[in-house]
C-alpha cells in the first residue's frame, strides 16, 4: 500500500477523514469523486474504495506506488 504520511486530509470534497493513499489527480478521471486540490491527491480509505468501485482501471490503481 502506497502510505501517506499522519496528519494529511482526505482530498475528496467534504471529507476530513485522514488521507491513506496519494495518487496522481488523472487516477481519479473518470470516478464520481470531487477533488479540492492540485496535481497531487490524497484519499481517505472510504474514498478509495469508492475510487475503486467507480473505476474499470482497478489493477492499474491497485499498482500505485506513490515515490515521495
Ligand atoms: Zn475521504
Amino acid at each position: 500500500m502506497g502510505k501517506v504520511s499522519k496528519g494529511i486530509n482526505c482530498s475528496a470534497k467534504g471529507c476530513s477523514e485522514s488521507a491513506v493513499k496519494s495518487l496522481s489527480k488523472n487516477k481519479l478521471v473518470g470516478s464520481d469523486i470531487e477533488i479540492v486540490g492540485e496535481r497531487r491527491i490524497y484519499l481517505c480509505k472510504n474514498h478509495y474504495k469508492e475510487l475503486k468501485k467507480s473505476s474499470k482501471k482497478e489493477d492499474d490503481i491497485e499498482r500505485i506506488r506513490w515515490k515521495g
